[in-house]
């Protein structure tokens, strides 16, 4: 006969599911022992660049119980978004997550449908919802409930459906039951750390986030540095290069989810076309998009750095 644990913890992995989720795993909300030396030797190598706010909350970022209190179990979830349909192959690239509409949207949606799911069902449980946000460490928490591994471009990836999706956590009071860390499968393949365009992934698992083209693409406020003029292989916003040389996302399946199908216009322009792009044609593409996060001027900032 199954106990309590058992019972909740299935009810909500397949109300996931229901809700869309690509996969569900539970992780006891502890702090997290093997990745603190990680993460203080990234910030003190000052590989996190100008994102200051990664320095902040240290312990909670670490600590779940710190962040929200009383909570027990870190219920990681996964929301595809590798798209049917790419930019044409004449255009400067945006990464594929910012096709559509702001996953923070969509998923936020999503997940306050599980909690209250989880009220219904279950009775009184406290939580609190994040979508890439600052304080938690989503991918470590996804790999250690057994959704995936970290790769050696440190993106979480699964043999199944390979490593294009969103990853988000809900933070609750109630004891679930956990699931164990599955095995990495990288082998011997250095596919990312070799096709990296800017050398960001230093060595296996560590990627210099102050090299990286989508840190210097959304992240950066001033002016990207001369040295990396022509290594952004027509990036103008983010990066997926690692994640598409990654052999396991021939596996990725196109998601189903129709707020995060592009505008039509963005898959048919042309570099030309985005040379000339008004702040008229950038609000109709990118409307709900997250590449609204750059400003129009900071999208143009991009585009004349992939032209000079
Ligand atoms: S996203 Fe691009 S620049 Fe960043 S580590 Fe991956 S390949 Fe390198
Ligand atoms: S490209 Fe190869 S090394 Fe990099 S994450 Fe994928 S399997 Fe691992």
């Amino acid at each position: 006969m199954l106990d309590n644990k058992s019972k909740y913890t299935q009810r909500i992995k397949a109300e996931a599911k229901r809700l869309g989720f690509l996969s569900c795993g539970v992780s006891k909300a502890q702090f997290l022992e093997e990745e603190a030396p990680r993460l203080e030797k990234w910030l003190n190598n000052n590989m996190n660049g100008e994102m200051r706010y990664m320095e902040n909350h240290f312990d909670k970022r670490l600590d779940p119980t710190k962040l929200v209190e009383g909570s027990k179990s870190v219920v990681s979830l996964l929301l595809n978004y590798y798209p049917e349909e790419k930019q044409n192959d004449t255009s400067f690239k945006i990464s594929k997550y910012a096709y559509g509409t702001d996953y923070h949207f969509v998923i936020k949606d999503k997940l306050k449908s599980l909690l209250h799911f989880i009220q219904d069902d279950i009775g009184e449980v406290e939580g609190r919802a994040f979508v890439d946000s600052a304080p938690v460490l989503d991918k470590a928490w996804a790999a250690k409930s057994g959704l995936g591994w970290i790769g050696k471009h440190s993106n979480l990836l699964t043999q199944q459906v390979g490593s294009f999706y969103f990853i988000a956590e809900l933070i609750i009071d109630l004891d679930l039951e956990y699931d164990a860390r599955v095995t990495d499968h990288c082998g011997t393949c250095t596919a990312c750390i070799d096709a990296c365009p800017t050398q960001a992934i230093t060595e296996p698992y560590v990627v210099d986030g102050s090299k990286c083209i989508s840190y210097f693409t959304i992240e950066l406020k001033e002016n990207i540095p001369t040295a990396f003029k022509g290594k952004f292989d027509d990036w103008m916003f983010g990066c997926d290069v690692c994640q598409d040389v990654c052999p396991w996302n021939r596996f990725s399946k196109p998601h189903n989810e129709p707020l995060f199908n592009p505008h039509p216009e963005l898959l048919a322009m042309s570099k030309k076309d985005w040379d000339e792009v008004t702040e008229d044609t950038f609000k109709k593409v990118f409307k709900k998009s997250p590449v609204k996060r750059t400003k129009f001027l900071g999208l143009k900032r991009n585009i004349n750095f992939l032209k000079e």
